[in-house]
């Protein structure tokens, strides 16, 4: 079991809204699509997840260890050992496109530029390695956004809408490219959709919330 949810429930304080009773699990490898119309729960989901959001009630699992309890996170954001990948790329605007994938990399000094090679090359962005952000495309800093993530070898890979922001023809392909990354990589990935389809085509599991 790589993520396990137990009647997770959460409301924000001012809206009354938030996540009502939320349980499943993902196995280690396989994909799962949280879907749900707008305003259902599933960024905050995410971000329980992710630890940037304490559960009111129920249990958060990460690799059968538990990092949140009712109003109380056991495991800080920085060591749940997640990549996140958001809606809005979020690159690092003065970094170059290298320096933004090998930025939360752990290895050592000495199998870091094969490994941002290999990144490059799997992503098909070796030409852009240089330039900055605002020398990029939409679809290529998205692919950018997902290497980066993956550069830091994740135990769970939490993506938010990621491709949302890309036209329909671009999305469908930038998609199809990072999930195959990700499969390959046998990589444990929670995505939130709010699209039927795309959800059907990505995930191994549904999630309906
Ligand atoms: P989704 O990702 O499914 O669209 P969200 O998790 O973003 O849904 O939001 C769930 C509900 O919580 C919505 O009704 C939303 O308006 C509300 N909400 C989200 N963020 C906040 C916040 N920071 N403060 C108050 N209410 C919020």
């Amino acid at each position: 079991m790589s993520v396990r949810l137990t009647n997770v429930t959460y409301k924000y304080p001012a809206a009354n809204r938030g996540v009502n009773d939320v349980s499943f699990t993902l196995e280690s490898g396989k994909i799962a699509c949280l879907l749900g119309p707008s305003g259902a729960g599933k960024s905050t989901l995410l971000k329980i997840v992710a630890g940037f959001v304490t559960p009111d009630g129920g249990e958060v699992f990460i690799h059968d260890k538990k990092v949140a309890t009712g109003k109380k996170d056991l495991v800080p954001v920085q060591k749940r050992e997640i990549g996140i990948v958001f809606q809005q790329h979020a690159l690092f605007p003065h970094m170059t496109v290298a320096e933004n994938i090998l930025y939360g990399c752990r290895r050592p000094k000495s199998e870091r530029k094969d490994f941002l090679l290999q990144l490059l090359n799997e992503f098909q962005i070796e030409i852009h390695k240089d330039k900055y952000p605002h020398e990029i495309s939409g679809g290529e800093a998205q692919r950018v956004a997902v290497a980066r993530a993956i550069a830091s070898e994740p135990r769970v890979l939490l993506m938010d809408e990621p491709f949302s922001s890309l036209d329909q023809n671009l999305r469908a392909q930038v998609e199809q490219q990072c999930l195959n990354i990700i499969r390959e990589r046998k990589l444990t990935a929670l995505i939130v959709t709010h699209d039927e389809a795309s959800a059907q085509t990505m995930g191994d599991l549904i999630i309906r919330i």
